[in-house]
């Protein structure tokens, strides 16, 4: 929350493509706050992981002491939003290689999943719960998700394979949103705050 009381979004800025968020936000015409520190997660209301690599942002976690403080901010019922490597460190099982994550979404991921020929691509996904439009979609060494858990809803499909998916509060995209003009995926998460915000 700021001071003014209007309610804030944090995004993890400790590696990654962080800049591009609040830029949509802005946009969406929600408050932001860069998030580099555990204690940085007191004053927001939800939690932005951005894309980035993923392993490189588990160990300034472990350092930090931030998977545990991201832990107890799910627990708290607030939302989180992860987006490529975000979307990896939500997981419950990563493969190509195992590693550690937060397991807060129960689902298997696969890094690098789409091989190294199309690495990078821009496609066109349905999201048809989100919107009656093609969803332009971004996607940058992705992951592909393999499993989705039972309470897991899959939300965005691009060539059959699900992208963008949620459970509960909780909601990861393999692609990045942020890097379109297309507001509508940070629009539905910024509508988990609630009415106030
Ligand atoms: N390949 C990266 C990882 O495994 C994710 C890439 C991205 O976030 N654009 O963490």
């Amino acid at each position: 929350m700021t001071k003014n009381g209007k309610k804030a979004i944090g995004i993890l800025a400790i590696q990654g493509d962080f800049a591009m968020h609040a830029r949509m936000l802005e946009r969406v015409g929600v408050g932001w706050r860069l998030v580099k520190h555990a204690r940085d997660l007191q004053g927001v209301d939800g939690l932005i992981l951005p894309g980035g690599e993923s392993t490189t942002m588990l160990k300034l976690f472990a350092s930090e002491g931030m998977d545990k403080a991201i832990k107890d901010f799910a627990a708290q019922g607030k939302p989180i939003f992860g987006t490529c490597a975000g979307a990896i460190l939500l997981a419950t099982e990563v493969l190509n290689p195992p590693q550690e994550r937060l397991g807060l979404i129960d689902m298997t991921v696969e890094r690098n999943a789409y091989g190294r020929q199309i690495d990078s691509s821009v496609r066109f996904g349905e999201c048809p719960e989100l919107a009656d439009h093609p969803v332009e979609m971004v996607f940058i060494r992705a992951p592909v998700i393999r499993r989705v858990g039972e309470g897991v809803r899959v939300l965005g499909r691009s060539d059959g394979l699900p992208v963008l998916v949620e459970a509960g509060q909780l909601l990861a995209a393999t692609f990045h949103p942020e890097l379109t003009q297309d507001e509508t995926i940070h629009q539905y998460f910024v509508n988990k705050l609630g009415s106030d915000s």
